[in-house]
Order: structure tokens, then sequence, then C-alpha cells
């Protein structure tokens, strides 16, 4: 696994990941996603989106606003509870998460200056409406749970779901932490998949268990991510948040150690019921077979765009040596690639074979993600692409020109063959299809 400035490189020099507002000096927390990281991204929640919603029959998607009534966060606890105990150093005036620090000093200057701790809420606040007063205060959202939540019963009953059932969602959430670090891991702005699954109370323990090993599955088998990179723990009582029951933390290994990317908490009744107590509204579930009502309880498989981006990257991310040269590849699986094709020319400067090269990548362009370049030698477009992940390079060569033929390498094991042109499309297809 590459170190964490070897892959910040890499993704800035190839077009992944941009420091937000860079030319102003950049601002903490906050991540632009470039032409390659933006497919990336894409390809990341089209897979979880079809695996969790589309390929199930029991769970169905939602797409709620980022800024809501105040009295969602009031009743989620997140204006009185969403904090960190922060310290200030009395001498350097840099900032920390208590519970992130070891010992008295200072992680910036050593000294021993370090107030005591305070509670700072994370929230962002913004104002809606013409006037900047308490009585317009609102808050973007730190998760978007709560956006599936209140939505439970319109959901329930438009698509007239029977418990157990889910709802999913993808979409930005925000939070104002206190330090933020580690490239995308942590940020100010980021991006959540999140599904809430409504469960009969007594069976959230079987069903907390059944997430457990579906997360971990989906982790494995469509991220590709290796068995030795990810494990899965179920968190101390002492560590797990007020609502929950039981929380299993899926981890990746990541350079700077072992690091949450998904969490799957058992929330038992506690979101629904603090927003029946607060809302005054009826959120209860009626089961026509057993003729009871109830609150379901609730699993959350929990987890963050970025953090899952940057795993991919790491657990991608692969170097050896070809004739004594360093090959840099990013194998992502093929769903992931951002992109699938490139279409290089053998000579740049020849006319014929450069017309011929971008009439096939327009032909196989509204089929695949396709990319043309012409723009360096035929040696480093192909390291340009292993780089970045593509999975086949197709070649135009004098000879097809004549043979009307073309070659076509494998990204993975680099190997090439010949395939006439009028057939590429169908090779590459098949390809793209196959496991
Ligand atoms: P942490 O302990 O790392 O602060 P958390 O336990 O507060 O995270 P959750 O509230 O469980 O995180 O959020 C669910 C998921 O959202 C996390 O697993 C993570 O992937 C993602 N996430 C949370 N906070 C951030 C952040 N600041 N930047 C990027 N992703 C985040």
């Amino acid at each position: 696994m590459p170190d964490m400035e070897t892959l910040v490189s890499l993704c800035k020099r190839r077009g992944f990941v941009f420091q937000s507002s860079e030319i102003y000096g950049g601002i903490g927390g906050f991540w632009d996603y470039g032409p390659l990281g933006v497919e990336l991204k894409n390809n990341i929640k089209r897979t979880w989106w079809k695996a969790v919603v589309q390929d199930r029959a029991d769970i169905v998607g939602v797409d709620t606003s980022i800024i809501m009534n105040p009295d969602v966060w009031r009743a989620s606890g997140h204006v009185s509870e969403f904090s960190d105990p922060l310290v200030e150093c009395k001498t350097c005036h840099f900032r920390f998460r208590a519970d992130q620090i070891k010992g008295e000093n200072c992680p910036n200057c050593g000294n021993k200056t370090l107030t005591a701790p305070r509670q700072f809420n994370m929230l962002f606040r913004t104002f809606v409406g013409p006037v900047e007063d308490d009585a317009s205060i609102a808050y973007l959202r730190p998760e978007t749970a709560q956006g599936i939540f209140v939505n439970f019963t319109n959901v329930q009953q438009t698509m007239r779901k029977k418990v157990p059932f889910g709802i999913a969602q993808v979409g930005r959430a925000f939070r104002n932490e206190i330090v933020t670090g580690n490239f995308i891991f942590r940020d100010r702005e980021f991006e959540q998949m999140e599904i809430e699954y409504f469960v009969k109370p007594g069976t959230e323990d079987e069903w907390h268990a059944r997430w457990r090993d579906d997360r971990m599955n989906w982790w494995t088998r469509a991220l590709g991510v290796r068995e030795d990179n990810i494990r899965v723990r179920a968190l101390p009582k002492e560590d797990l948040a007020h609502y929950s029951k039981g929380t299993f933390e899926i981890e990746f290994n990541f350079p700077m150690g072992w690091s949450e990317v998904e969490g799957i908490a058992s929330r038992t009744d506690f979101d629904l019921k603090r927003h029946v107590d607060t809302s005054g509204k009826g959120l209860e579930y009626y089961d026509d077979e057993t003729k009871e009502h109830y609150i379901p309880y609730v699993i959350e498989p929990s987890m963050g765009v970025d953090r899952c981006l940057l795993a991919v990257l790491f657990n991608s991310y692969h170097e050896e040596k070809v004739r004594e040269e360093k090959r840099v590849v990013l194998q992502f699986p093929k769903a992931l690639a951002p992109i699938k094709v490139a279409v290089l020319p053998l000579l740049r400067n020849r006319s014929e074979i450069v017309a011929l090269a971008k009439e096939l990548a327009s032909s196989l362009r509204p089929h695949m993600m396709t990319m043309y370049d012409d723009t360096a030698s035929i040696g480093r477009l192909y390291r340009r692409q292993d780089e970045i992940g593509t999975l086949y390079c197709v070649t135009v060569d004098v000879q097809s020109l004549e043979d009307k033929q073309v070659t076509i390498r494998d990204r993975d094991t680099m190997e090439q063959i010949r395939v006439p042109i009028a057939e590429v499309r169908q090779v590459l297809e098949q390809k793209l299809g196959a496991e």
C-alpha cells in the first residue's frame, strides 16, 4: 500500500481530487472532485444504490432536503448533544479533539498549556429567509438519516411497504469537525450513503447480524476490497452513541491505521419515538397480519462516500517493476473504473492513424466511458492510463490502416489481442460484462 502522500499526489496529478478553492489557499476540510474523481464517486454510489435499492424488493430510496425544520435536530438530539470535546493550546492557539490526543502536552508546540475540554457543537448554522435572528436559524444536516425518519409514514404508506423494509438515501452531510485531516477521510462537507431498515421489535439482533454480513460482503465483492484490508468489530458498550443498542464498525486498513468506513448501528425506536414526542404526530406502524400497532426498531448501515473512495484508491493501488521501470496501476474493479477504454494512436503525427483512432473513439463513446489521447508517445500513454485504472487500451497502428484491425491491451495482464475494428465494441462489451 502506498503512503498517504503518494496517493494524494496521484489524485491531484491525475485529476481525481483537488483542494477546494485552491487558488485562494484552500479551506480546511473541503475538497473538489475532478473529472476522474467524479466518475469514480458516481460509480461507487451507483454500485451501492444497485445493491441496496434496485436489486432488492424490500428497500426504496428517497432524496430529502439538506436544510430541514430545526425541530428535527432538536428532536434527534443533535442541537444539544452533537459535540466533541475541544481543547485549545494557550501558547500556539491550535485546537484539538481531547479524545484524540495523548498526555497533557500540546501536539503542536509541546507546551503544557492546554485548556480544560469544553463541548463543541459540530452543527453548521445558517439563516433561512431575509432576517438573521434566532427565529430563522437553521442547520445543514449532519447526517442524511433524519430525512428518512421524518418521511417514514409518507414512504411506508405510498409504497405500501410491510415491516421489515428499508429506506435508503445518498446525499451531502456537513459537520464542523474540530480537526480535519488524512486527506478526504475527515471532511467538513462529505457525502453519506445511509439505510434505515425498519424491523419488528424483538427481531433487531437477528437483523443486525444479517446486515453486518451483507455489508461486509458488499465491501469485499462489489468493491473488491481485499480481506486483509477490511475488518468488522463490535464497539464496546462504553463507546456506543446514546441512541445505540449495539454498533458494528467496518474498518479499513489505512496508512494511518485501522479506521471506520461504515457503521451499522442498532438504533432501537429512539429516532421515531423522539419525532413522535416532538412533532406530536403518530409514526406508528400497523401490522395488518398480527393486528398490532408498534413503532419499528431500526438497523442503520451508514457510510461515507468519500471515505469509501479513499479506501478503494488505497486498495486498488498497485506498483510493479516492468523492464526496470516502475509501473503504477489502479486496479479498480470493472464497475468502478472511471474510464473503461482509452483509444490511442501509435503514431500521433500520422493523420490517417489519428483520424481512424478518433473515429473509433467516437463510435465507442455512447456505449462505454471512453477517452482519446494522443498527447504523448505510446509508452507514456499506457503509463497514464494504467495510473488512472483504465481497463482497456485500444491502439491504432500503421498496420490498422491496411488490415482494419487494432490491438486491445488488458490493464492487469498487459496481454494484447488483435481484433477487427468492426468487432471492437462487441469484444469490449463482453469483457466489461464478464466477472
Ligand atoms: P468518526 O467517529 O470517524 O467521527 P462517526 O462515528 O461520527 O465517525 P457516523 O456518525 O457513524 O460517524 O457517520 C457514518 C459514516 O459517515 C462514517 O462511517 C463515515 O464513513 C462517514 N463520516 C462521518 N463523519 C465524516 C467526516 N467528517 N468526513 C467524511 N466522512 C465522514
